[in-house]
């Protein structure tokens, strides 16, 4: 089980929409899918509508955040991971593919 208080500190720190600097509405934060040490998270911007995926990460050198700007819904993204089930392996990978990239607006 994450520690939401890691967790939600975290959050404060990068709480603002990488498109448009608008502060999160947090309300709108979602938890789409959680795995061993990976938590898959999604929020919308209220003013712009861009969102943001992002895969938060406990490691031995604490929690680690990368994301991607999207304009995919929760929902779109939750049907992708119901078609095809999201194993640990594919986590990290998502997580290795976005390191280099963490938080570039595409
Ligand atoms: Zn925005």
């Amino acid at each position: 089980m994450m520690n939401f208080n890691v967790f939600h500190s975290n959050l404060h720190l990068n709480g603002r929409c990488p498109v448009c600097n608008t502060m999160y509405d947090l309300h709108k934060f979602k938890i789409l899918a959680e795995r061993d040490q990976h938590v898959l998270t999604y929020i919308q911007c209220s003013h712009c509508g861009s969102a943001l995926l992002s895969v938060l990460s406990m490691s031995p050198h604490g929690l680690q955040a990368v994301g991607l700007v999207t304009d995919l819904t929760s929902d779109e993204v939750t049907q992708f991971g119901q078609r095809a089930v999201v194993n640990n392996n594919d986590v990290l990978t998502l997580h290795q593919s976005l390191e280099d990239d963490a938080f570039k607006i595409p």
